[in-house]
């Protein structure tokens, strides 16, 4: 049913450092039951341990058993991979072979997500330095809130027979309860804080913006006639507003109010204010149904600066109304109400 082809973008989403391995978009276990190789769905997110030794060197040794499998037991046998500073392995999109034998179907590996985290598991005072045990919190943490409050467990809670697995080495209910406590709202660390760039929580993502900055883009977003929620928070509506302005002043449209964006922004507001002002004298219609874009039958504030007119009216009233490219407002003919109104309905 479903290939997971979000997790990188959610575990960044996190402020996490993640490694995308080749072709994972594309890698899942297929077999008879599910020859596309993906999943059911995710009802819940399993933690592992690889039980690779410590004289294995490097940061995730075990990429490349996680990857490909074993001798008994084909790849991929996990999603994630999670290497011993932290940095997430993104290794396939589909069914990995995990969880083996459950105690519940609902368990097993085509309705959950496994995470193998690098750790030998055997005592080693090495084993689950901060850095990694944070990461694996929080990047559980992420990964829970995006799939609707899946439910965390480790391999030995969930596998049959009782005691066939021991992993992960660390107390599961300790580790619920710091994946509980992860403010998902702010990133970690010093410099994030003091410059008031927040990481973005699953869900939306202000590419590396602050959410000051962000809300300060949404209010003049507003001033143009746009409705948003001035929340700072760069999520669908803000994206399709920044695109629909972007469209109309020849930006990249790629929905990010950067300092471009935010330039044009202050121009158009102030356009805006001195067009209003200026047409205190003018005949002009008190709203506007804009014909921009996505925007297409929205009702705006009069003096909104739209300037694509080709053909779109604006009925205030019993009255139709053109915008002219030099701004001004005419009464509409006939031809272009019938246009509109063709238009609106199709
Ligand atoms: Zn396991």
């Amino acid at each position: 049913m479903v290939m997971l082809t979000d997790l990188a973008r959610v575990l960044r989403a996190a402020g996490l450092k993640v490694v995308e391995v080749d072709g994972w978009k594309t890698r899942g276990y297929r077999h008879r039951a599910r020859p596309n190789g993906d999943v059911v769905d995710v009802r819940g997110i399993v933690c592992h341990h690889t039980a690779t030794p410590w004289s294995a060197t490097g940061n995730y040794p075990s990429l490349r058993i996680v990857r490909d499998g074993r001798s008994d037991v084909p790849g991929p046998l996990a999603q994630l991979g999670l290497g011993r500073d932290g940095t997430w392995y993104v290794i396939a999109a589909g069914f990995a072979n995990h969880a083996g034998k459950v105690r519940d179907d609902g368990y097993g590996s085509s309705h959950t997500l496994g995470i193998e985290a690098e750790a030998a598991g055997t005592g080693d005072p090495r084993d689950w330095p901060e850095e990694q045990v944070a990461s694996y919190a929080r990047g559980v943490a992420a990964l829970q809130a995006h799939y609707s409050g899946a439910w965390v467990k480790g391999h030995k809670e969930i596998c049959a027979p009782v005691g066939r697995k021991i992993d992960p080495s660390f107390d599961m209910a300790a580790f619920r309860k710091r994946v509980a406590g992860v403010d998902l709202g702010e990133r970690e660390g010093g410099a994030s804080r003091d410059d008031d760039r927040d990481a973005a929580p699953a869900g939306w993502d202000n590419r590396g913006y602050s959410k000051a900055w962000i809300s300060t883009q949404q209010a003049k977003l507003n001033r143009l006639g746009y409705d948003l929620v001035v929340d700072g928070k760069r999520g669908p509506a803000t994206i399709a507003a920044t695109k629909s302005f972007q469209a109309t002043h020849r930006l990249t449209q790629d929905g990010i109010p950067g300092p471009a964006t935010a330039k044009k922004l202050d121009a158009a507001v102030a356009a805006r204010a001195k067009a209003k002002h200026h047409r205190r004298t003018t005949t002009a219609p008190t709203h506007v149904y804009a014909g921009i874009g996505t925007k297409r039958g929205r009702l705006l504030p009069k003096g909104y600066p739209f300037t694509v007119v080709n053909g779109s009216g604006t009925k205030v009233g019993k009255t139709w109304w053109v915008q002219t490219t030099a701004g001004n407002w005419v009464r509409g003919a006939k031809t272009t109400k019938a246009k509109t109104a063709t238009k609106k309905k199709g």
